[in-house]
């Protein structure tokens, strides 16, 4: 089967190139493959996977559907099961937002939503440009990949993305942040920035595929003002964050920010395909049939979702995976201690990313701001062969992860927030495993010291800055 695969699906094919497997059962964490090995699960359909696979509550509310009789394909219908799932929804929202929220059914994917996210602030405010961030990922349609890190369109505006690791300004940090704040807003006040001021600013409150970077908090909140106090809309991207994933329903509560518009996917369709976005009723400047799209009523979808959202709030599942998610991440910080290949251990909740490097390489000092804190050093290059042969380890051990970053050289972790202490356990065993095994076989002749040991920074300040009470 995976020759016929090879053989006939495209060259972008993606997951089924790292992933040599055919799942043929799948339960909670478990992933079992038609070669009867079970792997424990921690990509999670890409941070689909709220409850794992085949929750019973979500296969309950599929097979309830079509038991009912209820047609599976509606349009943009009412049904009894789209009521049900947006009250479910609507419930979960920000205050802010949910008094005086609107909702539009997307296309499937997370990108279209994206899509649709865009074009209802180019709409409402009747200007073109868009704000996004570096390392930022929004999807594959044309709209959502230029508003993504490895796009050139120059209707984008990118702006740096605050980051402790890899700080563009060398500092990290709570000033690295403010920096960074501090260069949006001056692009919107410098009459010749060449900037104008845009139809909206999209941002995921932690960034996924970019390698799980938390925004801190007050950056986040820096966010907020400047683009309230500009009535430019605040696109929060929380296909991935969302749902309990990062330790609280919506990754914006964190900051407490209320956001204009809300992107929302993954795991709000329970394992099935369903996008939406949610934003004040006032950006609601839309034309009847402006948003249309054939496959807008999956109903499947949306009991799977209602199921799996109020799942997640009856069993405080958020709070479980604060919990957990921080347990896993002090455990993960442990291994650092003894594999100088672990750069960086950060996330928040159960998304978690080690973004390995290598330490041998010549780390380059920079030079120290007059005011600023002491010198410090670029971080060691990223290991992408690394956290490839990092995977690869895992997988021989029943494990699957996800890679990201903008090197490809963050090991990330997905697990469902349904994991138990025990899973977490054997999930870091075999995590710590697989990586003291790929460091072995990477090492470069005998050990050697790294270049600059006693400048080389160390992980505990970007620990500290990531997880900190501060974000
Ligand atoms: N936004 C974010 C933050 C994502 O992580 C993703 C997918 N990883 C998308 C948008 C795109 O979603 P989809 O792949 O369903 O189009």
């Amino acid at each position: 089967m995976l020759r016929r695969q090879s053989l006939r699906e495209s060259a972008a094919r993606t997951y089924a190139r790292s992933l040599p497997i055919v799942p043929v059962r799948a339960r909670g964490l478990t992933i079992e493959g038609a070669d009867g090995r079970r792997y424990l699960d921690c990509l999670s359909g890409a941070g689909t996977l709220a409850l794992g696979h085949n929750h019973p509550v979500v296969l309950e509310a599929v097979r309830k559907v079509l038991d009912s009789g209820a047609p599976l394909h509606v349009l943009d219908l009412a049904t009894p099961v789209k009521d049900a799932f947006t009250t479910e929804l609507f419930a979960t929202l920000p205050p802010g937002l949910a008094d005086d929220a609107r909702i539009q059914f997307c296309g499937p994917a997370g990108t279209d939503a994206v899509e649709a996210a865009l074009k209802l602030v180019r709409t409402a405010t009747g200007r073109g440009g868009l704000f996004s961030f570096t390392g930022a990922y929004h999807g594959m349609t044309a709209g959502a990949l230029d508003a993504s890190g490895g796009a050139t369109d120059v209707r984008v505006t990118r702006l740096p993305y605050p980051q402790d690791y890899r700080c563009p300004f060398g500092v990290g940090g709570d000033r690295g942040a403010e920096l960074a704040a501090r260069w949006t807003e001056n692009l919107l006040d410098d009459p010749k920035s060449g900037v104008t001021t845009p139809a909206g600013m999209i941002l995921e409150p932690v960034q996924g595929e970019g390698g799980v970077i938390p925004a801190p908090d007050a950056w986040m909140r820096r966010m907020r003002a400047i683009t309230a106090a500009r009535s430019i809309p605040l696109i929060a991207d929380e296909v991935q964050t969302g749902v309990g994933r990062t330790g609280t329903f919506w990754a914006v509560e964190h900051s407490g920010v209320v956001p204009d518009v809300m992107v929302l996917s993954k795991a709000i369709g329970g394992s099935l395909p369903l996008a939406v976005i949610v934003y004040r009723s006032e950006l609601d400047a839309w034309e009847p049939g402006a948003h249309a799209g054939t496959f807008r009523g999956n109903q499947l979808a949306m009991a799977a979702g209602a199921a799996t959202l109020a799942y997640v709030r009856e069993n405080k599942l958020a709070d479980r995976a604060a919990t957990l998610g921080a347990r896993m991440l002090g455990r993960l910080q442990g291994f650092a201690a003894d594999h100088p290949c672990v750069g960086d251990v950060r996330g928040r909740g159960l998304m978690i990313g080690v973004e390995l490097v290598d330490p041998y390489a010549d780390a380059t000092p920079r030079p120290a701001a007059e005011d600023g804190p002491a010198p410090d050093v670029l971080a060691p290059p990223a290991a992408p062969a690394l956290a490839a042969a990092v995977q690869r380890e895992c997988l021989d051990r029943g494990l699957i992860v996800e890679l990201g970053g903008r090197h490809a050289g963050v090991v990330r972790l997905l697990p469902p927030l349904t994991l138990t202490d025990e899973q977490a356990e054997a999930v870091l065993d075999r995590f710590a495993d697989a990586l003291a095994a790929a460091e072995r076989a990477h090492r470069p002749g005998p050990p050697v010291p790294a270049a600059h040991p006693r400048t080389v920074r160390t992980p505990s300040v970007h620990r500290r800055a990531a997880t900190g009470p501060s974000h």
